[in-house]
């Protein structure tokens, strides 16, 4: 599932803190990732995913993500993830199929503060644990890389209903009169009949 072994990056910690589910949903370290130049390449199973689970059918992703320490001693993590998914297209309404990808080039920091002062060089991401799931690190970016209405960007949507509804007004004008009282065909048989 992973590359190098992920699995040296799971903490003892991690393992009693969520039991199986740290077989399932990849952990890593990024501090130990960067010090050693590594790359975890591997498959996330899409229940990892809990925020995108209200915003899409997800696939599991595929994720490449490298890591090292920059210059200033910073974690420098580069990589993203990649999946298939299905979302509701807002112009449409029909489930479609869409690419999510996410492109990512950080510095992973443990403070907000720290992060701040940096900002206006890097871009940054702010973690509050050493040891944190693979679908963390990439989740935010896949979830901005969501299409907004589904089908397509813009009018591309190719089930999108017509703007302009024929204008009923006048499409009626001419059958008004007769459909406003069917019974006056009968009426005007009756009297015939009757007058004979
Ligand atoms: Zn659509």
């Amino acid at each position: 599932m992973s590359d190098e072994s992920g699995q040296t990056a799971i903490s003892a910690g991690n393992r009693m803190a969520s039991g199986d589910q740290s077989q399932d949903v990849p952990q890593i370290d990024p501090l130990a990732y960067a010090r050693h130049g590594r790359r975890w390449i591997g498959t996330v199973p899409s229940k990892a995913f809990e925020r995108m689970a209200g915003l899409a059918t997800l696939n599991d992703v595929a994720v490449e993500l490298a890591f090292e320490i920059d210059d200033h001693g910073r974690i420098h993590m580069r990589g993203g993830g990649k999946a298939e998914a299905r979302i509701v297209c807002q112009r449409c309404l029909e489930d479609v199929a869409v690419t999510v990808e996410s492109s990512l080039d950080v510095r992973v920091m443990s403070s907000e503060q720290r992060a701040q002062e940096i900002a206006r060089d890097y871009d940054t991401m702010v973690v509050d644990a050493r040891t944190l799931s693979v679908a963390e690190l990439v989740e935010d970016d896949l979830i901005l890389s969501l299409p907004e209405l589904g089908c397509g960007a813009g009018d591309d949507c190719p089930h999108r209903l017509p703007t302009e509804f024929p204008d009923e007004q006048s499409a009626d004008d001419g059958e008004s009169a007769r459909e406003d009282n069917p019974f006056a065909v009968l009426e005007s048989l009756k009297s015939k009949l009757s007058s004979e």
